[in-house]
C-alpha cells in the first residue's frame, strides 16, 4: 500500500518575513510530496496571514489565536474576529496559545487569562485548540485538567515521563517536530513511545525546530518526512507504516478530509 501524502500539522508560512514567498514555499512542499500544510497563526496579524493563504491554496489550512508570547496586545475584541475567522471551513483550529514561562514576555497571570478567555472561545464553539507550551507543562495540565475534552494538541511536545503520562490520562494529543531526528534526543524518544500513537501527529515548526541533517539552517515544511523517519525509528515502525498513521491521525484531529 502506498502512503498517503504526510501533513505538516505546524509551520509558520505565514511569517511575512521569514517567508517572504510562502506560494513559491507551498510548490515547492508539495512538489516533496508533502499534501497538506497547517499554517498557525500567533497574534492578529500573523493569523490573517495565515487565513489569507489558506483561502488562497487549497493545500494550506489555518489555525488562528493569541500566543502567550503576545498576550500583551491582546484584547477582548479579538475574540469576536477569532470567532469569524473560526466559522470559515478552511480555519481548522484555535491556537497556538497557552502558557511560556522561559520567555516570560507577558506576566504569568496575564498568560493564564489570555488562555482562559481563549479556552472559553474554543468551548463555545467545541473547535479543536493548538496549545504552545515552553516550561510549564505542570501549569498548563492544571489549567486543562478540569475542562479536558476530546480535542486538545501539545504542540512540540517536551514534557518528561510523568507530564507525558497525565496528559495522555487527560486524552489530550501530541506534536512531534525535529528534535525526534537529533542523536542526542533519547528521553524525548522514550517519552514518545509511552505515548497513545494513535494521539500523535508530525510538524515542522518551520521555519524553527531544523530536523537533522538541516540543524543550523531555516527549517522547512518539505521537511516533515525527516520527522516521520524520526518518529518511525523511535516508534520501530515501518517509514510507510508511520506516515499512514501520522496522516489518518492528522485527518482526525484537524477534521481535514481523508
Ligand atoms: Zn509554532
Amino acid at each position: 500500500m502506498t502512503p498517503r501524502a504526510l501533513v505538516d500539522t505546524h509551520c509558520h508560512l505565514n511569517f511575512p518575513n521569514l517567508f517572504p514567498d510562502p506560494d513559491a514555499e507551498v510548490d515547492f512542499t508539495v512538489a516533496a510530496g508533502v499534501g497538506r500544510m497547517i499554517a498557525v497563526g500567533c497574534d492578529h496579524e500573523t493569523s490573517q496571514h495565515a487565513v489569507a493563504l489558506a483561502e488562497r491554496r487549497t493545500e494550506v489550512f489555518a489555525t488562528v489565536g493569541c500566543h502567550p508570547n503576545s498576550a500583551g496586545e491582546f484584547e477582548s475584541a479579538f475574540l469576536d474576529t477569532l470567532r469569524e475567522w473560526l466559522a470559515l471551513p478552511k480555519v481548522v483550529a484555535l491556537g497556538e496559545i497557552g502558557l511560556d514561562y522561559h520567555w516570560n514576555v507577558a506576566p504569568k497571570e496575564h498568560q493564564h487569562a489570555v488562555l482562559n478567555a481563549q479556552l472559553d472561545l474554543a468551548d463555545e464553539l467545541e473547535c479543536p485548540v493548538v496549545f504552545h507550551c515552553r516550561e510549564a507543562y505542570d501549569d498548563l495540565l492544571d489549567v486543562l485538567e478540569p475542562r479536558a475534552r476530546p480535542g486538545y494538541l501539545l504542540h512540540c511536545f517536551g514534557g518528561d515521563l510523568d507530564q507525558a503520562a497525565r496528559a495522555a490520562e487527560l486524552g489530550l494529543w501530541f506534536g512531534v517536530d525535529g528534535p525526534v531526528t537529533y542523536k542526542s534526543a533519547d528521553s524525548l524518544r522514550a517519552v514518545l513511545r509511552s505515548l497513545p500513537p494513535e494521539r500523535l501527529v508530525i510538524e515542522t515548526d518551520a521555519p524553527y525546530l531544523p530536523p537533522h541533517p538541516y540543524r543550523g539552517k531555516p527549517n522547512r515544511p518539505a521537511y516533515v518526512r525527516l520527522v516521520n523517519a524520526g518518529l518511525a525509528q523511535a516508534l520501530g515502525m515501518g517509514e510507510d507504516e508511520c506516515a499512514t498513521l501520522t496522516t489518518a491521525n492528522a485527518e482526525r484531529f484537524f477534521g481535514l478530509s481523508a
